[in-house]
């Protein structure tokens, strides 16, 4: 089983690394505008294996993803300190459209992962491209708020002290200052939120609430602010998705998908709602069930999205 990675920088690099030190696919290729980069990747991350993994790591060129069955998108230009994600539209823009269509040509039957942002736009950027090629709408997705779902439950679980195994919640919307968590779905081990909370005595208030929120999406700009980019969070987030592919898991993921399959969306974008993922890509986005306020929110984000989507033209 073969993974393609497209720009080998640190989100791409680490990820190809996760995905080989985990024994997840037999063969990962890295790609990057700059070769000599991919190469030295490809051999740092090899070096890791020999003792007990067989995985193949090279760089490649976009000849030898003909084969792939997934194809993590990468590329591009990251945020500097203070910089929101909507911000590197117009210059990733620009990369997406010289390497989709490579990509399109060549990997014809691969399911397509957007990770560069702003994900949410470049996810539908890619669709536009990719529909021309025969490419359908649940075989080309962006990791929307994954991670920040993925955040939101690890600091719940901390603040509840449970095993955020359990902690079932989500963060929807655009990947960005206007994402939504989902506070009315939250389920801790099958209980609402509060029930659980007075059960446990343990306080639940708008201030704690909003204390979860403000870390949720401050945790970005902190992390770039400390160390330049974050590329862990999102390696994890990328080897589950890959997982769910691979090995038919039925996961369900709140990913960046385009409003042709989501029945909660009627503008002309891609936003992230939770969805299910299996070897075939989506096999269903699910409809909202929201509280009235985080319907509005919701929304509001809907619109951010649709504003900055129509900006592509
Ligand atoms: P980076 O600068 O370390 O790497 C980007 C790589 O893309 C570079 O190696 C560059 O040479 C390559 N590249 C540029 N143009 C290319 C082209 N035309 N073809 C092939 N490769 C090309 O950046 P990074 O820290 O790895 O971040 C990459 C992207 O991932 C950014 O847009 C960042 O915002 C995004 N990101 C998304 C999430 C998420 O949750 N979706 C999380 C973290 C980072």
């Amino acid at each position: 089983m073969k993974v393609a990675v497209i720009g080998a920088g640190r989100v791409g690099a680490t990820t190809a690394y996760t995905l080989a030190i985990k024994g997840m696919v037999s063969d990962v290729v890295l790609l990057d505008v700059d070769a000599k980069r991919a190469v030295a990747e490809a051999q740092d991350i090899s070096d890791a294996l020999p003792f007990n993994i067989s995985c193949r790591v090279s760089a490649g060129v976009y000849q030898d993803i003909t084969d792939a069955k997934v194809v993590i998108i990468t590329a591009g230009l990251g945020q500097q300190p203070g910089e929101n994600r909507l911000q590197l539209l117009a210059k990733n823009a620009q990369i997406m459209r010289e390497i989709v269509p490579q990509i399109a040509k060549n990997a014809k039957d691969s399911i397509i992962i957007v990770t560069s942002n702003p994900v949410d736009v470049l996810t539908k950027l890619t669709l536009r491209i990719t529909a021309d090629f025969g490419f359908s709408a649940n075989r080309v997705f962006g990791t929307g708020t994954t991670l920040d779902t993925s955040r939101f439950r690890s600091l719940l679980g901390q603040y509840l002290d449970i095993n955020p195994h359990h902690v079932h919640g989500y963060v929807l919307g655009e990947h960005g200052d206007s994402e939504v968590l989902s506070w009315s779905q939250v389920r801790i081990g099958g209980y609402p939120l509060d029930d659980y909370c007075r059960n446990m005595k343990i306080e639940m208030n708008d201030k704690i609430r909003a204390d979860v929120e403000a870390r949720v999406k401050g945790a970005v700009y902190r992390i770039i602010e400390g160390k330049g980019a974050t590329y862990y969070g999102i390696s994890g987030v990328l080897f589950n998705l890959v997982d769910a592919i691979v090995n038919d898991r039925g996961s369900m993921y709140t990913l960046s998908v385009s409003n042709a399959i989501s029945p909660s969306v009627d503008k002309d974008i891609c936003i992230a709602v939770p969805c299910l993922l299996d070897k075939d890509g989506i096999s269903k986005a699910m409809p909202l069930e929201l509280s009235e306020d985080e319907n509005k929110r919701f929304y509001a984000s809907v619109d951010i999205i649709e504003r900055a989507t129509l900006s592509l033209k």
